[in-house]
């Protein structure tokens, strides 16, 4: 570790996750309410695209609107065609050469300086993230406080890795192994966390040394400019970011395909994902490299409701996590497994609880709000209508209507066979298939039963059970007597296994690796220094 890398890490307080706002709190209620007005008064805005620092427009804009009210325009935006893409990849390329070179030690604390600048404006990013896609303030907080912590532990880990021990030192030799950046990455996150992930995965890129191209999701382009204007804010050179609204299939597509770039970040859809690693595969002329992918993908998580568990907490886990967001997290709860011996009581207070979930206006902080898009809107009522068909319904089954939101009544279906398609296909809406199961064989069987392995949960008193789940329940992220959502850096590194994804483990100490590449350096001692030999062969990256 250089010394300033080791002065800077010691100098700082050990990562602690950032705290949950209160909303009892009446001051907090209050800074909320303002929030909510100021940012409310910035609405509809044309946002630029922003390329080497250059600020441009085109012919084409992508409109975002408030999925609780979509008569709302929340920002206007550039919309970058694939014709964009390679001025996009040769800014990042340019500025690669300078930024590669930057010391850990500065990209850290400019990540330093952003998380600051994001907790100084945590209730107006909450705000943004209200109006833009439909988060109550507590899930608009959360996003926000994962924002902080990803920003917060990849500069800690950057740190670190700077520092990594060389296992073995040959005799006559100083031996030294670094990790170098990639070189220019896509970094592509979906609409849903759409502050923590977009700028988890651009963090966690730049931080390595690496430049990118941010191209966020249509659904949700205003809080990652919000975000960019941070960066430029705090003096990120120009090109390290390069900010690129734009639909996927074609500007999303084309820099995946760019010969240039040297890995993709995406976290989204399996069926994306797939694409991205299809095309990913494939070398283009003048490609010299494997590129990289680090997808993270969907779910269809389960939580396991043992005979012997506590049923009060379990319907509570199951109830917050499927209909936290209205269900629309990676993590979401989407199948209940119940042991046939409580499955009655399960039902009946599972129900009862439902029952209390309000949905309207996430400004207004109601529980259940819209989902996404009109797009995510016809594809969750029409899986209610295959639904109907595969169980029996217990809540919901049906459209909210208020404001033109694009509503969904939170649904329970009972009685569901472990291979129907609502409880095989992710639908990333409202609705959870509750399935019987007579044994514990079973139902991990059922559990284990899906394409996907994301997250999964389960409730038993026993030791031996959550002992067995633990080595058998096949997902990136298990919890034992508590939810299957609200993964925590550090504590829950988070990814999934099968077709969730490459296990990528944001928000954990292997994360970093993923934007680097190893270089064992030997020096026989004697001969030019380590420190100069690395330089050297930097610069031909
Ligand atoms: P999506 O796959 O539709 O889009 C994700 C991103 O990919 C967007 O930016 C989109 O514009 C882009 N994209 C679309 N087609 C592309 C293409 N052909 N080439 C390049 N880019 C393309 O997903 P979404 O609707 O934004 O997000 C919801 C999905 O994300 C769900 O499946 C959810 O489970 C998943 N998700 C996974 C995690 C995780 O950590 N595993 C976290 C959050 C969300």
């Amino acid at each position: 570790m250089t010394t300033a890398a080791a002065a800077l890490l010691a100098s700082l307080p050990s990562f602690k996750n950032e705290e949950f706002l209160d909303f009892t709190d009446a001051a907090n209620r209050r800074a909320m309410e303002e929030a909510l007005a100021t940012v409310g008064g910035r609405l509809g805005r044309e946002y630029d695209m922003v390329v080497g620092g250059r600020r441009l427009k085109t012919d084409g804009k992508i409109t975002s609107v408030n999925p609780a009210r979509p008569a709302q325009v929340i920002g206007v935006h550039q919309r970058a065609e694939a014709e964009h893409a390679e001025a996009a990849v040769e800014a990042a390329r340019v500025a690669f050469a300078g930024w590669s070179r930057v010391p850990v030690v500065e990209r850290a604390e400019l990540l330093l300086k952003v998380s600051a600048l994001v907790r100084e404006r945590k209730f107006a990013f909450c705000a943004w993230l209200t109006f833009e896609v439909g988060k109550n303030w507590a899930e608009a907080d959360a996003d926000v406080g994962e924002t902080i912590d990803f920003l917060e532990f990849y500069a800690r880990e950057a740190l670190k890795l700077d520092g990594v021990a060389t296992p073995i030192q040959m005799p006559g030799e100083r031996n030294r192994l670094r990790y170098v950046p990639l070189g220019v990455g896509a970094v592509i996150p979906p609409w849903n966390f759409p502050l923590a992930i977009m700028a988890g995965m651009t963090a966690a890129a730049i931080v390595c040394g690496n430049t990118v191209v941010l191209k966020p999701s249509v659904d949700a382009p205003t809080i990652a400019a919000e975000f960019m204007k941070l960066l430029e804010e705090v003096g990120l050179p120009d090109g390290v970011v390069n900010f690129c609204p734009g639909e996927g299939p074609g500007f999303g597509s084309a820099i995946v395909a760019h010969p240039e770039v040297r890995f993709i970040a995406f976290t989204g859809s399996k069926a994306v994902g797939l694409e991205i690693h299809e095309s990913a595969a494939k070398a283009k002329p003048g490609q010299i490299f494997i590129k990289r992918t680090i997808l993270e993908m969907g779910g269809k998580d389960a939580i396991i409701v043992a005979a012997d568990c506590d049923l009060d907490s379990a319907v509570e886990g199951v109830a917050a996590s499927a209909f936290g967001f209205s269900g629309q997290k990676c993590s979401a709860c989407s199948r209940a497994i119940v042991a046939a011996e409580v499955y009655d009581a399960f039902c009946e207070k599972l129900q009862a609880r439902v029952d209390t979930i309000k949905v309207g206006d996430p400004a207004d902080n109601f529980y259940g709000g819209p989902v996404i898009s009109d797009k995510a809107y016809q594809r969750v009522l029409s899986y209610l209508e295959i639904a109907k068909g595969e169980g029996r319904l217990l809540n919901g089954g049906s459209a909210i209507e208020k404001d033109g939101g694009y509503y969904v009544a939170p649904t329970v279906v009972v009685d569901v066979a472990p291979n129907a398609r609502i409880a095989q296909e992710e639908i990333f809406g409202p609705v959870l298939a509750v399935i019987k199961s007579t044994s514990i064989d079973q139902a991990l069987q059922i559990a284990n039963s899906t394409e996907y392995g994301l997250t999964g949960a389960i409730y038993s008193g026993s030791r031996a059970t959550l002992d067995r789940a633990s080595e058998e329940f096949q997902v990136g992220n298990l919890y034992l007597n508590r939810k299957c959502t609200g993964a925590m850096v550090g504590a829950h590194p988070f990814g999934g296994f099968n077709m969730s994804g490459t296990d990528s483990k944001a928000g954990g100490p292997d994360y970093l690796l993923l934007f680097t590449q190893g270089k064992s350096v030997a020096e026989k001692v004697g001969g030019a220094t380590v420190k100069e030999a690395m330089e050297e062969e930097l610069m031909g990256i």
